[in-house]
């Protein structure tokens, strides 16, 4: 009987403590939120879970485009982009998306997604074909192994950022068609691919780079560019994923490429062809977004992110070293992603716990999504952080580290 099944291994779930529960935020994406779980009464906490990096969520200026968009193009696009869907917001935002990435990828064109998810199942799905090979980091995001996996493609993953493993995998292969595919910023980690090497390595051996950005876009590079322009990249051989969820503050991501690729992924890929386009004004409120990061706005966020970043890990390098016996260690990220791990699942739950006792929502994170044994908290912070709200993390931090010690 499936429900039996399912709810036997529902159990298991919970023994190993792996149950994921959602908590209800009744006030925008902002550090201070308000939040429920269950039926409990909810409470205001002090978050540092969010991808919002900018702080651009809750933004005036795109609250109010947003709604400008809505009444411009109405609340829904009523089709999908190849039959009706597809609108003036969307091509705007397309141009202007394509014009941003034109310094790294040359001609570049750009295509809209609802998703991020989707625009890594649609590259892989158009473009991996039976006779590729993927070369893809083991820490890549859950959509690049899934695209990878759902395609005709044969997939190699060679251990984190070792280029060594890469090259001899590059080396032994005789594929006419190789994509190397990694996350610029990794998502649980926080660390960055070695992009110069990894197109240094895509040009040597004739294959393709794809990368995901959904952590460098608006954040890294002048004005916020991503990845590439962090490096200073260009090349034709490049097939960039950029989200728009994240640090644009609105939701969606594009593929920036070649615009062969562009036009090969409108007339293919199911994930484009097959939904219905995302609301119009969602589009609109991203060229607003857009103009936000690339300006002296943007610019301030972006320092003011760094202060934290900074203030943060020489905190918590003091505190570990306090607390030795505890085996935390911070990992080697100098981004908004700062990973405090500690281990096992029941430790990352019960430092967790122990936050939110304080008013603190940091969330742990545990296998699958990280290696089993690195269970961790994901730190993450935004420019709408203040110092004194990341102080307040690290005595919560320090009165956690106390008492789980006790
Ligand atoms: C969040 C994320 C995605 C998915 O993007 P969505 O727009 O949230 O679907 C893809 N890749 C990476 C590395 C991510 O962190």
């Amino acid at each position: 009987m499936l429900i039996d099944h399912l709810n036997r291994q529902l159990r298991e779930r919970a023994d190993q403590a792996l149950t994921r529960t959602r908590r209800t935020a009744e006030s925008p994406c902002a550090p201070q939120q308000r939040v429920a779980i269950g039926n409990q009464p909810s409470r205001d906490l002090l978050a540092f879970c969010s991808n919002d990096y900018l702080g651009l969520a809750h933004h005036p200026a795109l609250v109010e485009a947003l709604a400008e968009g809505a009444r411009r193009f109405g609340a829904g696009s009523g089709a999908s982009h190849l039959v009706s869907g597809h609108s003036l917001a969307h091509a705007t935002l397309e141009a202007e998306l394509a014009t941003w990435m034109a310094p790294c990828i040359p001609d570049a064109r750009a295509l809209y997604f609802c998703t991020g998810y989707m625009a890594n199942i649609a590259i892989a799905q158009a473009l991996y074909a039976h006779d590729a090979i993927i070369f893809a980091d083991k820490l890549n995001h859950a959509s690049l192994v899934d695209g990878a996996l759902m395609s005709k493609a044969k997939l190699h993953r060679y251990a984190h950022r070792n280029l060594a493993v890469l090259e001899r995998q590059l080396m032994q292969s005789d594929a006419p068609l190789k994509f190397i595919v990694t996350d610029a910023v990794f998502s649980m980690d926080g660390d960055l691919a070695d992009l110069p090497a990894l197109l240094a390595l895509a040009e040597r051996f004739d294959a393709w780079l794809v990368v995901d950005d959904a952590h460098g876009f608006g954040v890294l590079g002048t004005q916020g560019r991503g990845s590439l322009a962090h490096f200073g990249l260009r090349s034709e051989r490049l097939i960039y994923m950029g989200t728009l969820g994240k640090a644009a503050g609105v939701g969606g991501a594009f593929v920036a490429a070649h615009p062969t690729i562009i036009e090969w992924l409108v007339q293919t890929a199911r994930p484009y062809i097959y939904t219905t386009a995302a609301p119009p004004a969602i589009a609109h409120a991203l060229s607003a977004s857009l103009q936000l990061i690339a300006g002296p706005e943007g610019e301030q966020r972006r320092a003011h992110l760094q202060a934290l970043i900074h203030q943060l890990r020489g905190e918590l390098s003091k505190l570990i070293a306090a607390h030795a016996h505890l085996g935390w260690s911070l990992a080697d990220s100098a981004t908004a992603i700062q990973p405090l791990i500690v281990g096992s699942n029941a430790a990352a739950l019960a430092l967790s716990a122990a936050l939110d006792a304080q008013g603190l929502w940091v969330p742990a994170i545990r296998p699958p999504t990280v290696p089993v044994g690195t269970a961790r908290l994901r730190i993450t912070l935004s420019a709408a952080h203040s110092a004194q709200d990341v102080q307040r993390l690290v005595d919560g931090l320090a009165v956690a580290a106390k008492e789980l010690h006790a």
